[in-house]
């Protein structure tokens, strides 16, 4: 996310944007910043980053009282937290400049090395699916051809929805056994088998070829909730067959289903899907929503574009 602080002070800097970050070379360092769930983020990435290196940056992180940073190859993300106002944007300016000087006069004829290869090569800043990056000619060309046949690919690929809708449930059946160990020997909810049910699902989903678009996503979605109702059935029938072998001490599929005809079996066994398919359905609408995102559009590298 970019929002106007940042996207301000990018214009200001002369970077350029991505849909979500603004990106650019100041002085010798590359940078780029962007908005996050409470918290603003710059990353650094610099010509070399050595132990002393560290410890000056530690300091000065310190000094400002930024308790979040995280270590990238050849660079550093630091997080600027903001609970209800947000973070001061000259101040983040003040530290950025601070930095990147250090690094200006400490290695002043280098530059940051492609971050795709990790060699010294001539860099630029790209955006590939809407991350923005510093490589190398060489590596521009190689992400560029991937993503052409990557798309070509997708283009071509059938919209075999049905193969990996069944490859979706198949791959989900494994998922009924946790369903049922969760069920029977811990009596706890086999709605968690949805998380279950869902990693298999995609897993079915691809190796049966489905296309993966917005449908697909859906489609796996879809082959989830299905499967929780049976998961749900088969626990609580294996759950019953266990209590009728308690009691007559041998299993006995006939008398099964005459219990689960049984008015009030059926009201409980109704009660545990209906509990399923709430506490799983948080859980798939997350998952929906992740994939939806994931699972959209082509991908793409291209040059950055002008903030306005
Ligand atoms: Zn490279």
């Amino acid at each position: 996310m970019l929002w106007t602080g940042l996207r301000k002070l990018g214009k200001e800097l002369d970077f350029e944007r991505t849909d979500s970050e603004a990106a650019g070379m100041l002085k010798n360092c590359f940078v780029k910043m962007y908005d996050g769930k409470n918290l603003k983020a710059v990353e650094l990435y610099t010509p070399q980053m050595e132990d002393d290196d560290k410890d000056y940056i530690v300091k000065k992180l310190e000094a400002n009282k930024i308790k979040k940073h995280e270590w990238q190859q050849n660079g550093i993300k630091i997080e600027f937290a903001e609970y209800f106002i947000p973070y001061s944007i000259s101040k983040i300016k003040d530290l950025l400049n601070e930095l990147v000087n250090y690094f200006a006069v400490k290695y002043p004829a280098q530059k940051p090395p492609c971050q795709h290869c990790g060699l010294q090569n001539k860099t630029e800043i790209y955006d590939l699916n809407n991350v923005s990056m510093l490589i190398c000619n060489d590596c521009y060309k190689h992400f560029e051809k991937t993503i052409q046949d990557e798309n070509a690919e997708r283009e071509y690929i059938p919209n075999n929805y049905l193969r990996g809708f069944i490859g979706a449930l198949l791959f989900a059946i494994p998922g009924i056994l946790l369903a049922v160990l969760l069920f029977v020997f811990l009596n706890s909810l086999a709605a968690v088998s949805a998380i279950a049910y869902i990693f298999l699902g995609i897993l079915g989903y691809k190796k049966f070829k489905g296309k993966i678009t917005p449908v697909g996503a859906i489609i796996i979605i879809i082959a989830g909730l299905i499967m929780v109702g049976i998961g749900t059935t088969v626990a609580y029938s294996v759950y019953i067959l266990q209590l009728l072998y308690k009691e007559i001490g041998f299993i006995y599929i006939d008398r099964l289903f005459e219990v689960l005809k049984m008015p009030e079996i059926q009201k409980e066994l109704m009660t545990n899907i209906v509990i399923s398919y709430l506490v799983s359905g948080i859980f798939f609408a997350l998952q929906l929503n992740n994939m939806l995102k994931e699972w959209k559009g082509v991908k793409s590298i291209k040059s950055l574009r002008k903030i306005n």
